[in-house]
């Protein structure tokens, strides 16, 4: 089962995850980061359907992924 976690602080609030997402289960929240933005939070973490979409398109690298335990990182800068 895949496990989505969204580092708040890297977050800019973009809601690019957010529409990208196929299963609908990732919102805005309505706190603020340390940036001053409203960050992505995972809504529905048991409906996520591993496809990754939501790790690919974050353009701050703010979204990783962990199948069965391992992380999944996509990109390193
Ligand atoms: S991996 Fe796919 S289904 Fe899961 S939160 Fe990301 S975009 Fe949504
Ligand atoms: S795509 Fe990345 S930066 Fe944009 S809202 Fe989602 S987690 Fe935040």
């Amino acid at each position: 089962m895949s496990k989505i976690t969204i580092d708040p602080n890297k977050c800019k609030g973009c809601e690019l995850c957010v529409k990208a997402c196929p299963e609908q289960i990732l919102a805005m929240g309505k706190q603020l980061n340390v940036k001053g933005y409203f960050y992505a939070q995972v809504a529905e973490q048991p409906r996520c359907i591993g496809c990754r979409i939501c790790c690919i398109v974050c353009p701050d690298v703010a979204i990783e992924m962990a199948v069965q335990g391992t992380m999944y990182k996509y990109f390193d800068y």
